[in-house]
């Protein structure tokens, strides 16, 4: 099958410029995903995870990065799809520029255990939010620290 490259019209195999352009025939393109590759994608992923509005769970730094978490998603079954972070206006060819990692709603709970990213918080929804500040965990671990120290002196002092 030969293809014009200006506009894009097929042609028999015999003709070697456009009838329309008068542009040398090329080669048509093969599919920008085998078949088989297409399949095998489809294959893997859960249904369950494919539900419910997309929602953002992670950024990449760049392209590769993104498509490097796609698939780790799509080995556990979770579709995802990649965009340009908004904020950078960078041509869509360049690999460069963050990313956000967007996947089904009924796949974001999954997607963050794949990642090993913390839960959203209560009340945050569907936005991607951070996990118990740091502070609060510290705060916790000392508190704790405090009252077992007040039972063992107590415990002390009952005892002797
Ligand atoms: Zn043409």
């Amino acid at each position: 099958m030969l293809v014009c490259p200006s506009c894009a019209t097929g042609h028999e195999d015999g003709e070697r410029f456009c009838g329309r352009c008068g542009v040398p025939l090329v080669q048509a393109e093969p599919q920008a995903l085998p078949q088989s590759e297409r399949h095998d994608r489809a294959r893997k992923i859960r249904p369950q995870y494919a539900e419910g509005p997309l929602v953002k769970v992670v950024g990449a730094r760049n392209q590769s990065e993104g498509e490097l978490l796609q698939g780790m998603l799509l080995e556990e079954g979770v579709p995802s799809l990649m965009r340009r972070s908004g904020g950078f206006d960078v041509p869509d060819f360049l690999a460069s520029g963050p990313r956000d990692i967007l996947v089904p709603s009924s796949g974001a709970a999954a997607a963050r255990d794949i990642l090993q990213l913390p839960a959203p918080g209560p009340g945050l929804g569907t936005v991607s939010g951070e996990g118990t500040p740091a502070w609060v965990k510290a705060m916790a671990v000392a508190l704790t620290v405090v009252i077992l120290a007040l039972i063992a002196a107590g415990v002390y002092a009952a005892v002797f």
